[in-house]
């Protein structure tokens, strides 16, 4: 298409020029006569298809769109293939959002789709089962009218969504849901509604079978364990031959009631999801407590510092936190050679304070780090075998720091050491 201004100024330069050979015929009056007659006439042209533009703008359809004269055909052509065009991929996205309306209803899993206003736009059928949304009844309420506990209105509140929320069903009690919010364009939400009823199930079976088992071996251990101490003060009962057979059978008997006294731990912070003896800590009586533990468990061994660089106490359970720190502190001790240097901090970052244990131990290498909080994980084995470790104190720590809202941070380079840092939020913080 040629510029239309061009066009218009190409019509109007021949028209002068046609009425200048009028007037060169006949008379100056004629040709202006003629000249002003053609413009205006022309002017008329533009007025009357602006008219049927604006008339056909009213009503926009694509069957009846003008066909045009001159420039106004190039217009109207432009016009026709753009309606075209937006029409076909208004088609497409239909389509698609069909077949995303079809494949969502699929789900097994329940899916709610909402607006800004938190209002319900479709939901898919097992929404209905799940969460007893009614058809054509509950569309465009607010969720939170339909599903009112305290817990999903919170949840819904926070917009902090990126973990699930477990609730109770409100209509069958023994049926477990999980709930997840996904943002998604612009301020819409996706409501996700799981049952994991079974998986919940197999999750308590899990504990309770590991609280009852550790618990029914506590007593027969403590009673292997007390005899074979019995034996050996019996001076000169065991004959020397079997004396180191004694020895590895008590090794092995504390090894294996240390491994039960961490289980149980473990099933107690699993069950205990709150915390409920929330106390001001003097953090830097506790602090000397630590190093003090941490000089004695290395018997001179390691240079143990204590760097208490802010006095702001904690908000939390004592015996909680004492043991995780304590963990991470004995950790340091077990895996640094003799001669090592151990670094403990205790220092503001921001808003939040920070807990650091530093070592210039053997070190991890960094495929081990993001598994070392599972249970029974251990980068070196012989060693945590050898220094009495169980393979359960840095999933302790986990459940530990999860009860407290903190994080745990961990930097190693083999051979070099490791940094252990515990990371407290600003809401855990007390002036000292
Ligand atoms: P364990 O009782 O075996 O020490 P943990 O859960 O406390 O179990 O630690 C898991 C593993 O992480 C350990 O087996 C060890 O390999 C590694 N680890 C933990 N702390 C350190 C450290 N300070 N230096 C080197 N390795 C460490």
């Amino acid at each position: 298409m040629q510029d239309i201004r061009l066009k218009a100024f190409w019509s109007l330069l021949f028209w002068a020029f046609c009425c200048l050979l009028l007037g060169w015929f006949t008379n100056a009056h004629v040709a202006w006569l003629a000249y002003l007659s053609g413009v205006l006439a022309y002017l008329a042209g533009h007025l009357y298809w602006i008219h049927r533009l604006y008339q056909w703008a009213l009503k926009p359809s694509l069957n009846f769109i003008p066909n045009g004269k001159g420039i106004w055909e190039d217009i109207f052509a432009n016009l026709y293939h753009e309606m075209r065009r937006h029409s076909r991929s208004q088609s497409q996205l239909s389509s698609t959002l069909e077949r995303l309306r079809h494949a969502t209803s699929a789900l097994p899993d329940g899916v709610v789709v909402l607006n800004n206003r938190n209002e319900i736009e479709w939901f898919n059928e097992p929404a209905v089962q799940r969460l007893g949304l009614k058809r054509h009844h509950d569309e465009n309420q607010p969720i939170y009218y339909l599903l009112r506990q305290a817990e999903f209105v919170e949840y819904l509140q926070a917009e902090e969504y990126s973990e699930p929320l477990k609730l109770k069903s409100w209509r069958t009690p023994d049926v477990t849901l999980e709930l997840q919010i996904i943002p998604f364009a612009s301020k819409q939400r996706l409501l996700i509604c799981r049952d994991v009823s079974a998986i919940e199930k197999t999750e308590v079976m899990r504990r309770d079978f590991i609280a009852n088992v550790s618990h029914e071996l506590r007593t027969p251990l403590t009673v292997i364990g007390g005899f074979l101490e019995t034996i050996s003060d019996m001076q000169g009962e065991v004959s020397p031959d079997i004396q180191p057979y004694f020895d590895m059978m008590q090794v092995q008997t504390t090894r294996m009631r240390r491994i039960i006294e961490d289980l149980l731990t473990l099933s107690r912070l699993e069950n205990n999801v709150t915390l409920k003896d929330e106390v001001e800590i003097d953090m830097h009586a506790m602090l000397q407590q630590l190093h003090r533990d941490a000089e004695a468990l290395s018997q001179g061994q390691h240079t143990v510092t204590l760097h208490m660089d802010t006095k702001v106490n904690l908000l939390g359970s004592y015996n909680e936190l004492m043991s995780a720190m304590s963990n991470l502190t004995s950790n340091a001790v077990r895996y640094t050679p003799p001669q090592g240097k151990i670094d403990i901090y205790w220092q503001m970052r921001g808003e939040e304070v920070v807990f650091t244990v530093q070592d210039n131990g053997i070190g991890i290498e960094s495929h081990h780090l993001p598994r070392l909080t599972e249970r029974f994980y251990r980068a070196d084995s012989g060693r945590s075998r050898d220094t009495g470790g169980t393979g359960l104190g840095l999933s302790i720590v986990k459940h530990i720091l999860h009860h407290h809202q903190a994080s745990l941070l961990v930097e190693s380079e083999p051979g070099q050491g490791s940094c252990f840092r515990i990371v407290f939020p600003a809401q855990r913080i007390l002036p000292a």
